[in-house]
C-alpha cells in the first residue's frame, strides 16, 4: 500500500467469516492493481455513518451484505436498474464522490450457471425452489436470459405467488404450489435450490426428492456450505449434471471488481483463493459452522 492505494471494502453485520476479502485482494493482486479491500462490522445504526465515512475517505467501491442491502439504498445517489428491480444493493461505485448501486447477485448466479453448468438458458423451462431473499435477484436476472419458463415453488406459498406477481406478465414467471413440486420437477430443464435446506450442520437434508428431475437436466444449489449438497450428489447419481453455489459467490464478486476497475476480473485465481482459504480454516463446512453462519 502507498499513498495511491485505492480502497475497497465489505460493510455487515456480521462480518468476521466473510471470505470477500481473501477473494478481492487476491483479484487486485493478480490484475496488478494497487487497490486494498478490507471487511467493517457495521451495526444497522451506524450504517449512514459508515457510507458518509466512505465518501469522505474517498474508497472507489464497496460491497454491502446482510442486514443493510436494503437500507443502505436510502443513502446512495443513484440506483443502478438491477439493484431497483431487485429492491435491494451489495456493490457500490465511487465516481467522483457520486455512490451507485449495484446488484450483482442474481447475474454473479446467472454467469456462473452457464459458465459452469448450462451455457444456453434460452428457450429452458427453469424451477426455481424457494423464494426467500436471494431468489428475488436470480429470478430477475433469469427473466434477462429468455427461458421458456420460470416456475417458482416456495414452502409458504404466499411468497412463491408474490415474487411471480412482482414480474410483467409477459415474463413468463408462474408459481406452482408445494404440493406441486414433483410434476415441475419432471418438466424442468434447470431446477434451482434457493432453499437454505442442505447446509451444514444439516448436510444430509434436501429440499426435494432428487429422484424427480430429470436424468440429463441441470441441479444447481445456491449453497457452497458443503461444497456439494446432497441434493447435488443425489441428483448427479440420477445423471444429472449439477452446479454448486461457489460460483455465485465467485461471480457477484467478479461483477463488482469489473465495474469498480473496468478490467476483467481474474475468475480463476479468485475462486481459487476462496478454496484455499476453506482448506485453511478447515471445509467449508466447518469454518462457517466456526463462525456460526454461512460461508458467504
Ligand atoms: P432466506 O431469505 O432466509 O430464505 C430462505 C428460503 O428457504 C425461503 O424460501 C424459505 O421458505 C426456505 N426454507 C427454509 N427452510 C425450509 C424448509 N425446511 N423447507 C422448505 N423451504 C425452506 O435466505 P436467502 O438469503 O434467500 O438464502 C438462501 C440460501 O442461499 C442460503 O442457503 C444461502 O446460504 C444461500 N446463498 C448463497 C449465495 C452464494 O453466493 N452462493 C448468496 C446468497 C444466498 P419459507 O419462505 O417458507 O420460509
Amino acid at each position: 500500500m502507498d499513498s495511491h492505494t485505492l480502497l475497497f471494502g465489505v460493510i455487515g453485520d456480521p462480518i468476521r467469516h466473510s471470505k470477500s476479502p481473501v477473494m478481492m485482494n487476491r483479484a487486485f493482486r493478480e490484475a496488478g492493481i494497487n487497490g486494498a479491500y478490507g471487511a467493517f462490522h457495521v451495526r444497522p445504526d451506524r450504517l449512514g455513518e459508515a457510507i458518509a465515512g466512505i465518501r469522505a475517505l474517498g474508497f472507489r467501491g464497496l460491497n454491502v451484505t446482510i442486514p443493510h442491502k436494503i437500507e443502505v439504498m436510502a443513502y446512495l445517489d443513484a440506483i443502478d436498474e438491477s439493484a431497483r428491480a431487485i429492491g435491494a444493493v451489495n456493490t457500490i461505485v465511487n465516481e467522483d464522490g457520486r455512490l451507485t448501486g449495484y446488484n450483482t447477485d442474481g447475474i454473479g448466479y446467472v454467469r456462473s450457471l452457464k459458465e459452469e453448468a448450462e451455457p444456453e438458458l434460452g428457450g429452458k423451462r427453469i424451477l426455481v425452489v424457494g423464494c426467500g431473499g436471494a431468489a428475488r435477484g436470480i429470478v430477475w436476472a433469469l427473466t434477462r436470459e429468455k427461458p421458456a419458463s420460470i416456475v417458482l415453488a416456495n414452502r409458504t406459498e404466499e411468497r412463491a405467488r408474490e415474487l411471480a406477481a412482482s414480474f410483467a406478465p409477459d415474463a413468463g414467471v408462474t408459481a406452482v404450489r408445494w404440493e406441486q413440486l414433483r410434476e415441475a420437477c419432471a418438466d424442468a430443464d434447470v431446477v434451482i435450490n434457493t432453499t437454505s435446506v442442505g447446509m451444514a450442520p444439516n448436510v444430509d437434508a434436501t429440499p426435494i426428492d432428487p429422484a424427480w428431475l430429470a436424468p440429463g437436466a441441470v441441479a444447481s444449489d445456491l449453497i457452497y456450505n458443503p461444497l456439494t449438497t446432497a441434493f447435488l450428489r443425489q441428483a448427479q447419481a440420477r445423471g444429472c449434471r449439477i452446479h454448486g453455489g461457489l460460483g455465485m459467490f465467485v461471480y457477484q464478486g467478479a461483477y463488482a471488481f469489473e465495474y469498480w476497475t473496468g478490467r476483467p476480473a481474474p475468475v480463476s485465481a479468485m475462486r481459487e483463493a476462496v478454496l484455499a482459504s476453506f482448506a485453511e480454516g478447515g471445509t467449508a463446512a466447518s469454518s462457517a459452522a466456526a463462525a456460526g453462519t454461512n460461508a458467504d
